[in-house]
């Protein structure tokens, strides 16, 4: 689809330029053929003139979108990439330690915990390629049923507190009324556990993290995932749902690979809903809205 979207852009790139050197090409040659009348090659001129200015600018700004999607796509595959080996690495590095040489129950059953992190870490970063692909505006339409959206968060938080093993104060749920939906479980999950992961993820040692489920407008049932973590530059609110991108700085540091709230967005999108973020800027914690219609 990349390779696909890109290609397109440098054909058109290159149409443009070849239309562009013919209007020159035909004007000049027009302009000497009508030499004579001044009148006529001034016309001329300022045609070309306007046609040379309208060139550049619009070379110019395919050529920085391009350079700026190749930008994207090395820092992409750069954190895949390390997303990838770390874990792999690690499972390496412990199965060796364990044929290599003896070691006690208590240091196998810690290298298993770990391994075990390991391919669950490895397992999400596939997931979160392969559910990028599965919910492009070209692939199939979600499969909607009549989902309670309370029910599918209680389960989301329940999977987090398990996994990370966080102890419930840290991870807070605050059910609203009951919210029917008409959704995709299976991404409506996704875009669930992906705010409620990250909430955790960036609030380091210190999480302190808080789900609530409401009904707004009487038109959406919404999901707010409040942290107390390192909070978003205002710069970046709206550039942090697009695809493949990371603040630069610290959060950076974290693994990720900048697929997680382009999917919260994409999954909110293809069902009539939306979903924002909001923070004061950095060490003030962020809230991230998801709001998808109501049945009725
Ligand atoms: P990833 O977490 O894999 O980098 P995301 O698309 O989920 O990708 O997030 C994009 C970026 O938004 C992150 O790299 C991070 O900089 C920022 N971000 C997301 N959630 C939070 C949060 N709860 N607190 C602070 N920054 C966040």
């Amino acid at each position: 689809m990349v390779v696909i979207g890109r290609r397109k852009s440098i054909g058109l790139f290159i149409a443009f330029g070849a239309g562009l050197i013919s209007v020159i090409l035909l004007l000049y040659v027009g302009g000497v053929f009508l030499n004579w009348r001044t009148g006529a090659l001034l016309v001329l001129g300022v045609l070309l003139l306007a046609a040379v200015i309208a060139g550049v600018v619009l070379n110019t700004f395919f050529l920085v979108r391009e350079i700026r999607r190749n930008e994207q796509h090395d820092a992409f595959i750069n954190a895949v990439t390390h997303e990838l080996k770390t874990p792999v690495a690690s499972i390496r590095l412990y199965l060796e330690t364990l044929q290599s040489r003896l070691v006690d129950d208590a240091q196998r059953a810690e290298f298993y915990r770990i391994m075990l992190e390991d391919s669950d870490r490895l397992l999400e970063t596939i997931e979160q390629v392969l559910r990028t692909g599965r919910i492009s505006p070209a692939s199939r339409k979600p499969n909607r049923s009549q989902l309670d959206l309370g029910a599918v968060v209680e389960d989301c938080v329940a999977q987090a507190r398990k996994l990370k093993q966080l102890p419930s104060e840290a991870l807070t749920y605050q059910a609203g009324p009951p919210l029917v939906i008409l959704a995709d479980m299976d991404e409506v999950r996704a875009a669930v556990s992906n705010l409620i992961d990250n909430a955790v993820k960036y609030s380091g040692k210190d999480v302190r993290v808080g789900v609530e489920t409401a009904v707004v407008d009487q038109k959406y049932a919404s999901v707010r995932v409040h942290d107390h973590g390192p909070g978003i530059p205002k710069a970046e609110l709206k550039h942090i749902f697009k695809r493949f991108h990371r603040v630069p700085g610290a959060t950076a540091r974290v693994p990720g690979t900048g697929l997680g709230l382009f999917i919260v967005r994409s999954v909110a999108k293809r069902h009539g809903g939306r979903a924002w973020a909001e923070s004061d800027g950095m060490g003030q914690g962020s809230t991230f809205v998801l709001q998808l219609p109501i049945m009725r």
